[in-house]
């Protein structure tokens, strides 16, 4: 898929452009941003979900009425405020792009068929991805129109589901899978394919903790990139779940990089679990590694004891600011607990601070 060529050339080439000259901003978290909304179950649904269901959507031969089944409660649904509530999605883009994010992530996290069935939508997957990716795009052409000199990117997300194709969630049956390699392919192409018509400058494999789970949606991608005959730029970040410093499914660092490295992605990195501290020495090794561009998105550090995040936007910039100072920075943002501030904060840090240098920059473009 490596030989197609880009779909929207000047936007590729203005990217590989910003990432040449200096380390890339990329926005923070989307659920904390949403919660200080407080919404309710009412906002979640808005009208046309009004009753749980989808009022613009009638299977075959069934009329939704009282106890038809249908009905979900949508509250914590944050993707579906894409639809919903799009005034709220887009202020959030908005905000990280004024404070200094040069790429915003799409709120399609959990926009797949196999995430939305635990809400009874998965009806809307691709709706959602599309619509996603196209509040995204008019945020970062009104941020380009104000400041021409400065492109902005949209990274269509696509998240890792919440079931894992290579371990068993019965720890009595280890031969069993809650979710196929083809499952999960089937709902990425959907997802992909709604993520690139709605105007993504590149796509992100995000919040990895099963690689397998991340070859499916590289492989969903590969497909959709064939029957266009064009590409966009891919994204590969993982998450570091144990103490022992592995994902979920095993690997440390290095080991991930290596199963995923024949994708010849745009970018490797990690974020989300741990805080810029704990995530530092797995960057490391990534740094040392990939030929290719680093990334990383870390979370406001570890969870306190009601699950929130206490890192400031000054501890986590200058944490960071080591990172790259280090050299082991390409593209920087944040994860968990992360607001606008943590990314003006860390804009600012990196003002100035040269990018991370490729080992062999002729094989990736
Ligand atoms: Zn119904
Ligand atoms: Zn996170």
């Amino acid at each position: 898929m490596n030989t197609l060529p880009w779909l929207n050339p000047a936007r590729a080439q203005a990217l590989q452009h910003a990432l040449r000259e200096r380390i890339l901003i990329i926005d923070g978290a989307m659920g904390t941003m949403i919660q200080q909304h407080e919404l309710g179950e009412a906002d979640y649904r808005g009208e046309r979900f009004a009753q749980g269901y989808d009022r613009l959507y009638n299977a075959a031969g069934h009329a939704h009425g009282d106890g038809c089944g249908c009905a979900h409660d949508q509250r914590g649904n944050n993707d579906l405020l894409t639809l919903t509530r799009p005034d709220i999605i887009s202020a959030i883009h908005a905000e990280y792009l004024g404070a200094g994010a040069d790429l915003i992530e799409t709120n399609t996290f959990n926009s797949t068929t196999i995430s939305l069935s635990d809400y009874g939508l998965e009806h809307v997957a691709r709706e959602l991805n599309e619509t996603g990716a196209r509040l995204a795009r008019l945020a970062c052409d009104a941020a380009e129109a104000l400041n021409p000199g400065t492109p902005r990117f949209v990274i269509g997300v696509l998240g890792p589901t919440s079931r894992t194709a290579s371990l068993s969630p019965d720890v009595n049956r280890p031969g069993f899978r809650a979710i196929s390699f083809d499952q999960l392919r089937v709902a990425y192409r959907e997802a992909t394919d709604g993520l690139i018509d709605g105007g993504s400058d590149v796509l992100m494999v995000e919040t990895v903790f099963d690689t397998l789970n991340a070859k499916a949606a590289l492989f969903a991608i590969a497909e959709a990139f064939d029957a266009r005959g064009t590409r966009l730029p891919v994204m590969i970040s993982g998450t570091i779940t144990d103490a022992s410093g592995r994902t979920l499914s095993g690997q440390t660092a290095e080991a991930f990089w290596f199963s995923l490295r024949h994708c010849q992605p745009m970018a490797i990195g990690l974020n989300c679990a741990l805080g810029a501290k704990d995530l530092r020495p797995h960057v490391d090794v990534l740094a040392q590694v990939a030929d290719t561009y680093v990334s990383t998105h870390p979370n406001a550090g570890l969870p306190n004891a009601f699950g929130g995040y206490d890192e400031t936007p000054e501890d986590m910039a200058a944490m960071l600011g080591e990172f790259a100072q280090s050299g082991l920075l390409n593209l920087v943002g944040g994860c968990c607990g992360t607001t606008p501030a943590h990314i003006a904060a860390i804009a600012g840090v990196m003002r100035g601070l040269a990018p991370r240098a490729l080992p062999t920059l002729e094989e990736v473009a």
